[in-house]
């Protein structure tokens, strides 16, 4: 069997959308499992739309997947990497000429010159004589020479590929969705290159794909349509045509195409958002695909070792942010503790929290709190309340140190505190105060229990005290307790 080659070829119009990494992803695992080659290519024709700023994006996201490529862009300097390059479409040009000089000379492509005012009278034609029929141009038989001459004295012309005379169903052998059969007649004559010479999409992606020695095209359904002109075109270059496989939409919980009106699309963006990229990787592969034994928690090596295409499902699969969120909390909470606080350290930082640089509290903490974090953005949350400089009496706390009562207990809470033994407080500890509290208050339920929470997070509703308090220190409850006071003073 000859080498597997996959490839990747995003265009960098944007942001890397999920849908791409997982499209990534599967091509990945793909040559991993198969020991074949992974090729990143850049679709970039469009120079329009395409920007370098979005090639580096690109770059920064499968990088942070760790999806690594064997040929493409060099991760770093994005220097041509690999025999089959240039691996920018921009920089093949000459190729994508030579190929259609090839259909040219063959009779199977021609210089067509009619002007955009004529094919939409044309296309108007078609529909008013109410055939499914394609526009015919005049151009279909000319010669390249007589072509060739008006075009050097100054007229424009597109290059098409002739459709006519193939009268046949082209038969794919989907790897993901079985036989999909294609009328030829489907579509008319379309344009390979455009007036000024540039490409379209799917004579490019041709030409690359013979020329990189493509073994297999795993991308999204939605690039069936372009297949069957992708067909067309391999047939009539003599080439092999590679393997296909179409993997399914992946559809909002509506299910409607995914789309960022229901939450972050851009990888980077769940980046941001503190996801991990093994969770990522874990999660964008059960979306199509599944483990023989229904796993759902898995690192990278055990999705190369199981995966196949036979279990890539051709139904389309929904996105589910609960659920990517609990497969990031698998990934996340088995890590080591110091690995995870090394994680969440730079969001800590970002959101400007003040704490303590000792190693055995980091610990403790992230021990602590670990059941609580499903992403790493939630340590933000979860740590917020431990930095003294943001502890502040809230506005939704004016009611209850308004109560008679509330004076008492955060004199006696205060007391309490200052009357314990230690610099910490364990739970155990905390739940002993807070019942002498209670004894020497006289007070119980929320008469008791808002007035501490106030005194210790500014607030009579949030987060679970019994957590909180042994990552406290005596001094700092004191001084909240004392803020606290003076309210009701
Ligand atoms: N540039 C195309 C895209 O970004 C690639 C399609 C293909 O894989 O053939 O959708």
């Amino acid at each position: 069997m000859s080498e597997i080659r996959v490839r990747f070829a995003p265009s960098p119009t944007g942001y890397l959308h999920v849908g791409g990494a997982r499209s990534a992803l599967f091509n990945y695992l793909y040559a991993k499992r198969n020991g074949g080659k992974f090729i990143l290519r850049i679709e970039d024709t469009d120079q329009e739309r395409s920007t370098e700023e979005s090639l580096k994006m690109m770059v920064a996201d499968l990088k942070w997947l760790g999806l690594n490529w064997d040929e493409g862009p060099h991760p770093e300097t994005l220097k041509d990497m690999g025999p089959y390059g240039p691996y920018k479409q921009s920089e093949r040009l000459k190729n994508y000429k030579e190929a259609a000089e090839k259909l040219l000379a063959d009779g199977k492509a021609y210089y067509c010159f009619m002007t955009d005012e004529e094919l939409d009278a044309a296309r108007e034609k078609v529909k008013a004589d109410g055939h499914q029929g394609h526009v015919e141009s005049p151009w279909e038989n000319g010669t390249v020479a007589d072509a060739l001459k008006k075009i050097s004295a100054g007229d424009k012309a597109v290059v098409r590929f002739k459709t006519r005379h193939l009268r046949k169903d082209y038969i794919l052998k989907d790897l993901i969705r079985g036989e999909v059969r294609f009328p030829s007649d489907m579509i008319g004559d379309f344009v390979l290159l455009r007036s000024d010479g540039m490409p379209v999409y799917n004579f490019c992606c041709v030409v690359d794909d013979y020329q990189m020695k493509i073994s297999h095209v795993l991308r999204a359904e939605e690039h069936l349509p372009n297949t069957l002109r992708q067909l067309m075109i391999f047939e009539a270059m003599g080439w092999k045509t590679p393997e296909f496989g179409h993997i399914s939409l992946i559809l909002d919980d509506d299910r409607q195409k995914l789309s960022k009106r229901k939450g972050a699309v851009a990888c980077d963006q769940f980046m941001k958002d503190g996801y991990l990229p093994e969770a990522m990787n874990n999660y964008l592969a059960l979306l199509g695909w599944s483990h023989p034994e229904q796993k759902e928690i898995m690192p990278m090596q055990e999705m190369v070792e199981q995966f196949s295409l036979d279990r890539v499902h051709s139904a389309g699969a929904v996105f589910d942010r609960v659920k990517l969120k609990w497969v990031n909390a698998q990934h996340l909470r088995s890590l080591p503790n110091a690995d995870i606080y090394n994680l969440i350290s730079p969001f800590l930082k970002q959101a400007g929290l003040n704490l303590p640089a000792d190693l055995n509290w980091q610990m403790q903490s992230v021990e602590i709190f670990k059941p609580y974090m499903e992403i790493l953005t939630d340590a933000v949350t979860l740590y917020t309340p431990l930095d003294d400089s943001k502890y502040e009496i809230f506005a939704e706390s004016d009611e209850a140190l308004a109560w008679p009562t509330s004076k008492a207990v955060l004199e006696a809470w205060k007391d309490c505190v200052a009357a314990h033994a230690g610099e910490t407080f364990n739970e155990a500890d905390f739940l002993r105060i807070q019942d002498e509290v209670k004894n020497k208050s006289g007070q119980k339920g929320k008469n008791l229990f808002f007035p501490i929470r106030i005194a210790l997070i500014g607030k009579p509703h949030g987060a679970e005290l019994k957590i909180l308090v042994p990552l406290m220190n005596k001094s700092s409850i004191l001084k909240r307790a004392e803020k606290a006071l003076a309210k009701v003073k």
